[in-house]
């Protein structure tokens, strides 16, 4: 008979917990967040046009093609008017070009059968030509300041190495796991959850990135499963050895000799 297999459900944080997680984390990024220029927006084509960019793509790369795409499709209006070959020629460069063909389409359809504007719910969001869970959440966070989770890789890779170091990102059962979480420690308010996103995926962009952890000057370390277990390990491995209590007691008197 096949055993049943393990479940991978993860427990979530207590409340207060998240939200220690949380104030510490936005508390540091107001201090180190870098001044990006889709941070300084909330128009909801600009926050999308900078989320397809950044995929698989270098912020240092985004910041000159942001600015000359924008310049050059001011609105979904604009892009939908264009024709595609000129929408790629316009990405020529950041590569996977079919972001730049899915946002086309995207604005077509969107011209096409509604008002010319973005829905700010995620579950709308997702119905749109190159829009994933990610970008969907991401749009709404980031454009609506909406109470919106969001997930990308820097996002689980912390999220799993505070909260659930077992878990596997790259697995789609632990992703969904890792959207959970994502959820729980989500403050309440939506202007404080667009800090906080921003501030988690800096801190996986700055600090606990894929190839090197700075835990010293990590803000959530205090919270981190992973750093307090390295502690422990630490700790446990400096510790001295137990001696017995005579041999102490002759090292001390010659010591004190
Ligand atoms: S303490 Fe270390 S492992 Fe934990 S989130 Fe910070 S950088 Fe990452």
């Amino acid at each position: 008979m096949p055993r049943p297999s393990a479940s991978r459900a993860v427990a979530l944080p207590a409340p207060a917990t998240a939200r220690d997680f949380s104030r510490r984390l936005r508390a540091w990024f107001r201090k180190h967040g870098r001044d990006l220029p889709w941070r300084r927006t909330r128009d909801p084509y600009h926050v999308l046009v900078s989320e397809l960019m950044l995929q698989q793509t270098q912020v240092s790369r985004v910041i000159d093609y942001y600015a000359r795409f924008l310049e050059r499709f001011p609105s979904l209006h604009h892009l939908a008017a264009s024709s595609q070959t000129h929408v790629v020629e316009a990405w020529e460069g950041l590569g996977y070009y079919a972001r730049a063909r899915n946002l086309h389409e995207l604005a077509l359809r969107v011209t096409r059968d509604g008002d010319g504007t973005l829905p700010g719910d995620p579950a709308a969001l997702r119905e749109l030509p190159g829009v994933g869970a990610y970008t969907a959440g991401a749009v709404a966070s980031f454009a609506f300041e909406a109470r919106a989770e969001l997930v990308d890789t820097n996002v689980a890779r912390v999220l799993a190495r505070v909260f659930a170091p077992r878990l596997r990102p790259k697995q789609p059962r632990d992703l969904t796991q890792l959207w959970r979480l994502a959820e729980a420690v989500l403050p309440q308010r939506g202007n404080t959850a667009w800090t906080h996103n921003q501030a988690l995926m800096e801190l996986g962009a700055l600090v606990c990135t894929a190839r090197a952890r700075h835990c010293p000057r990590c803000p959530v370390q205090r919270l981190c499963a992973t750093r307090q277990a390295e502690l422990r390990k630490e700790t446990k491995a400096g510790a001295p050895s137990r001696r017995p209590r005579s041999t102490t007691r002759a090292a001390a008197r010659a010591a004190n000799r």
